[in-house]
This record gives structure tokens, C-alpha cells and sequence, in this order.
């Protein structure tokens, strides 16, 4: 039943970390600061399949007033498993065509930044398609976990090590809907590592 799953989605939630009101006022400063910064770059906003994409809604409609030519697009990026932990190995893919990359203002747009990996092989995908700049806001970051030494220009939130879902974040493909985001209970990913 509807309700039943709901609810018991939820409840595998030890803590709340970011209330939707705490997401949505800092999203909101972002968006006006990005705004700013794009205004005259006909930005090319990418977000990164699929843990970006609640963030990804939210951040473009506070890009307010709107840089001319603002476009939007994905690409899939995937580094884990069914697991909590990184497999170490970043696989890039999509549609996106160098020819649409070269030249712009590239604004990537993250779930998460933890070891880095994701962050660096994206950026090197952009740069190496000869995007004239090349950056990146992430909604979180574990500066704990950092593996390559990587720092977003744009960041939302810093949170500590501990695995995180909802707005956008999965486990094994579930909790994405949730409109917060809180600390998985770790009894229930326990030998997924
Ligand atoms: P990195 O390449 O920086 O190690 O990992 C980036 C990706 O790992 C993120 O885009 C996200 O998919 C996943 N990830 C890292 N930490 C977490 C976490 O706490 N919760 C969830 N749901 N995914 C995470
Ligand atoms: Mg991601
Ligand atoms: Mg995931």
C-alpha cells in the first residue's frame, strides 16, 4: 500500500541532516549567485544523472534573472555500485556531443563530492571537449573523503562522513524522492560494503 511504503521509507532515516526549508534558502542564494557570475556566458548547465537532478531543478529556476542563452543538459556518471562505497572507477556517458561543449561555459552540476574521482573526470571530459571554462556546484561535500584534491567552486552544504539520502541521493536506487536529506541507518547497508 502507498502509505504503508512511504512511511516505512522514512523511518530508515537515522537523522535529518538538511530540512527542504534549509535546502530551498540556500539553493535560492545560490541561484542569484550564479546569476551574477553567468549573466553575460550563455551558460551550459549540466547535471550529472541521476543523483543531480532534484538539485538541478531547484538551482535553474533560482538562476534569476536568467543569462541569455542558459541551456541544460546531462550526462550519466556513475562510481558505485548497489554499495555505500566508491568501486573507484568513473564511467562518463550520454549524448552529449563535443561540438555542443566546445566553446562554452560549462556549469556542472552535482549531487555530491566525495572522494573527488567523479568531479575530476568530469571536469577533465569538459576541458578536454574545449569548453571555454569549466565549473561546478555541488550541493554537498565530504571534504573527509577527498582522494584527488578537488574543491567545487560552487557548494551548498559540507557534511561529514557519514552516507547520506534523499533530494536526489540513492541507495540502491531508492530514498531519491525524499525531499530532505538524512543519514541512512547504517544497520540497513551493512554488508553491502
Ligand atoms: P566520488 O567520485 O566523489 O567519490 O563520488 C561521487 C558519487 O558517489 C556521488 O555522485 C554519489 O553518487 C556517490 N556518493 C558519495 N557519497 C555519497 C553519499 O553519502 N550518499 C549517496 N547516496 N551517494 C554518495
Ligand atoms: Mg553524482
Ligand atoms: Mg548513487
Amino acid at each position: 500500500m502507498v502509505t504503508q511504503r512511504a512511511a516505512s521509507l522514512h523511518a530508515d532515516i537515522g537523522e535529518v541532516l538538511l530540512t527542504p526549508e534549509t535546502i530551498a534558502q540556500r539553493v535560492g542564494e545560490l541561484g542569484r549567485e550564479l546569476a551574477g557570475d553567468y549573466a553575460d556566458k550563455r551558460p551550459l548547465v549540466v547535471g550529472t544523472l541521476k543523483g543531480a537532478v532534484v538539485f538541478m531543478a531547484d538551482l535553474v529556476r533560482a538562476i534569476e534573472p536568467v543569462p541569455a542563452g542558459l541551456s541544460l543538459e546531462f550526462i550519466r556518471a556513475s562510481s558505485y555500485g548497489a554499495g555505500t562505497v566508491s568501486s573507484g572507477k568513473v564511467a562518463l556517458g550520454g549524448t552529449l556531443a563535443a561540438a555542443d561543449i566546445a566553446g562554452r561555459h560549462v556549469l556542472l552540476v552535482e549531487d555530491i563530492v566525495d572522494s573527488g574521482r567523479t568531479a575530476v573526470a568530469l571536469v577533465d571530459h569538459f576541458k578536454a571537449a574545449g569548453a571555454a571554462s569549466v565549473k561546478m556546484a555541488s550541493l554537498l561535500s565530504k571534504p573527509a573523503r577527498r582522494t584527488c584534491a578537488y574543491k567545487p567552486e560552487y557548494l551548498c552544504f559540507e557534511v561529514e562522513d557519514k552516507f547520506v539520502v534523499g533530494y536526489g541521493l540513492d541507495f540502491d536506487e531508492q530514498y531519491r524522492s525524499l525531499p530532505y536529506v538524512g543519514v541512512l541507518r547504517p544497520e540497513l547497508y551493512t554488508g553491502f560494503e
